[in-house]
């Protein structure tokens, strides 16, 4: 496999935990060049000189667009195609550094991981592979973002919560609303708990 914008990533030792095997670092893909809107190719994990892995993506202005198959545990290969938000902020010397906007929670990160469907941060995928009481939480938060998306809205607690649409009754939007809103903070009060973490 070659093309454009190809390269080996991250080749992993075996201090890397299976786990981490498909991980994304937008600094990396930034030293590389690749951030240039425009930009084709394909990226390639591999251990010891073996490829594990790999995605094509192509950068629009203000995202990436990762295609690549996945495989659930028992299940038939789907193609999956992930659009991915980048987000600014400016650096103390001038211009500016790019992030990830993890598609499922919204927090800005540097790398993301494959472990499962998606690409996502960290945090989202600590949540979806522990206990009970973490499944809990992530119910709580996609209840919120399923709401918030109906009234038209962005998921995640970044985004401001959306206005009454027009055609919706006000008792209707203030019921889904607190509904949103208790959901949202107590999964968060949940995850606060458990990882020590203040979004
Ligand atoms: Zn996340």
């Amino acid at each position: 496999m070659g093309g454009q914008g190809s390269g080996n990533w991250y080749r992993w030792n075996s201090k890397t935990t299976t786990e981490s095997q498909f991980r994304i670092d937008i600094r990396w893909l930034n030293k590389q060049g690749y951030l240039r809107s425009g930009s084709i190719g394909s990226l390639f994990w591999s251990c010891r000189g073996k490829q594990t892995g790999s995605i094509r993506y192509r950068m629009e202005p203000d995202s990436i667009i990762l295609n690549y198959r996945h495989r659930p545990h028992g299940g038939e290969w789907e193609e999956v195609e992930q659009k991915i938000s980048f987000s600014r902020t400016p650096c103390n010397y001038g211009g500016y550094r790019t992030w990830f906007l993890c598609p499922r929670c919204w927090k800005r990160v540097a790398v993301l991981y494959g472990m499962k469907k998606y690409f996502l941060c960290r945090h989202c995928y600590d949540l979806a592979y522990g206990s009970q009481r973490e499944a809990r939480h992530y119910r709580l938060m996609r209840k919120a973002d399923t709401i918030k998306e109906r009234l038209g809205g962005k998921p995640g607690r970044d985004y401001p919560f959306p206005w009454k649409p027009k055609n919706m009754h006000w008792k209707t939007y203030w019921h889904l609303r607190q509904e949103a809103e208790e959901a949202e903070n107590l999964g968060w009060e949940i995850v606060g708990k458990r990882f020590g973490i203040l979004y």
